[in-house]
């Protein structure tokens, strides 16, 4: 079968032009090169990827290399499974990896890898949707090989794991099937659902390592979906079966499905990159969950420096600080500005969700305007109208911030005789 049209119509003339040169190099060395994975599948679906994953049937590091030096791309050097990446101007990032199968040791384990050819290469993966590839080797290329019927599959929306052991293997892959299933509004074909099933009850997923089950969460956290995901997530149980502290009460999911519409208008009002969105997603798992709880998911996913400060902030401080800003009002602007200062982008849409309507405005308030104000003057020029060095700066520099929040000292000038007042009082005293 081929899927032609689609293949020619979805994909760009130049990226056409990329397949068919490696496909050509493929020939000249003597190998068969398909194009695997995720991008099949999206391309069946009419879905924009830009994912360039190369099996290989045949020395993958020489071909790579032999490409790398015609187009004057940079490779990386192989990953671990012997994936070689190359990187150009011309068509961003490809990967080439050999064709291989693979076997577990132990369950939740990285497999021991051997060289196979493409029919095994397509047995080793998650689901019969992913299991697809296009040949590329000329007089072939475009052909569909699909011999786990990952097409059938996706017409009506199944998952479909491709052998009984599949989660057992690999645990990761439930998380995967959960990224998919709400990518896409796919569900699990029955007999992929009892073994989920199965995979939650014996908590497959604890095998794995923490760092593992960061690097999937992640990635669930970076999906357009991911409220949906985390729906998901809860009626499935998967996350309680690692750690309780995982648990979704009725408000964590309220919250989830309200950042989507926070997220929003945080877009409208919030400078531009202040806020990473899949930040703000990822922080949903830790959204009051309290100290101890926190700690120990932050232990365990081994979270980086600053993701590990907005999700302490997302369990902990979330629920002091809203009461706090609850007991202000647009009248005290630098009294809201200096709360909201010291939270975390990420951290601050939480509390906008966990909010009521005046908390609400008051955080778009300062987002808009609050967080903008600043004193004119620098400590340098403070210092040149009289002031002497010292924390007197520090504190002057409060002060004709907090004026400036009360709409006084408007210009440069209000802030410049201000000064000079103090620094005239200071000297009389
Ligand atoms: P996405 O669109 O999210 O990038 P993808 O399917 O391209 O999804 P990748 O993680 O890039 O996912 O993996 C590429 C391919 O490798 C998958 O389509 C699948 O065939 C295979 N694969 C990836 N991870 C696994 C896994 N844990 N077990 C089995 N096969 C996997």
């Amino acid at each position: 079968m081929k899927i032609g049209r689609t293949f020619r119509k979805t994909l760009p003339p130049a990226t056409h032009e990329l397949l068919r040169a490696i496909g050509m190099l493929s020939r000249d060395l003597g190998y068969r090169a398909y194009l695997v994975g995720g991008i099949v599948r999206d391309l069946m679906l009419g879905r924009e990827n830009v994912d360039l994953d190369i099996a290989i049937e045949g020395d993958a590091e020489r071909l790579a290399r032999t490409f790398a030096r015609k187009t004057g791309s940079r490779m990386h050097s192989p990953t671990r499974f012997g994936t070689c990446k190359l990187e150009s101007k011309a068509f961003g990032t490809l990967d080439i990896a050999a064709t291989r199968g693979e076997s577990y040791r132990a369950s939740g384990a990285l497999p021991n890898v051997v060289p196979a050819q493409i029919g095994e290469d397509l047995c080793r993966r998650d689901f019969s949707i992913n299991a697809m590839a296009l040949s590329l080797n000329p007089g072939s290329y475009g052909r569909l090989l699909d011999p786990l019927k990952g097409a059938v599959d996706l017409k009506p929306g199944k998952l479909r794991v491709l052998h009984a052991h599949s989660f057992e293997d690999d645990p990761t892959r439930m998380l995967r099937g959960i990224r998919f299933a709400a990518r896409y509004g796919f569900t699990f074909e029955r007999g992929t659902s009892l073994l989920f099933g199965e995979g939650v009850d014996r908590a497959f997923l604890k095998r794995v390592s923490g760092k593992r089950i960061f690097t999937e969460l992640k990635l669930l956290s970076r999906e357009q979906e991911a409220a949906r995901a985390f729906v998901l997530l809860r009626r499935h149980k998967v996350l309680e079966s690692i750690d309780p502290a995982f648990g979704w009460s009725e408000w964590k999911l309220k919250h989830a499905r309200r950042l989507e519409k926070a997220i929003d208008v945080f877009g409208e009002s919030a400078p531009t990159g202040f806020l990473e969105e899949w930040r703000a997603w990822f922080a949903v798992f830790f959204a009051g969950v309290g100290r101890r709880k926190c700690d120990r998911l932050v232990a365990y996913l081994n979270l980086p420096k600053e993701l590990r400060k907005i999700c302490t902030w997302t369990a902990v401080e979330l629920r002091r600080t809203l009461p706090r800003l609850e007991r202000l009002d647009s009248s005290r602007a630098y009294r809201v500005t200096k709360l909201l200062s010291d939270v975390p982008p990420e951290g601050l849409i939480h509390l906008y969700v966990a909010g009521g309507r005046r908390e609400r405005n008051l955080i778009l308030t300062y987002l808009n305007d609050w967080m903008h104000v600043r004193p004119v003057l620098t400590g340098g020029q403070i210092v040149g109208l009289g002031v002497a060095r010292g924390p007197q700066v520090g504190r002057i520099i409060e002060s004709i911030l907090k004026l400036k929040l009360s709409g006084k000292l408007l210009t440069r000038a209000d802030e410049a005789s201000y000064v000079r007042r103090r620094a005239g009082s200071a000297r009389e005293s």
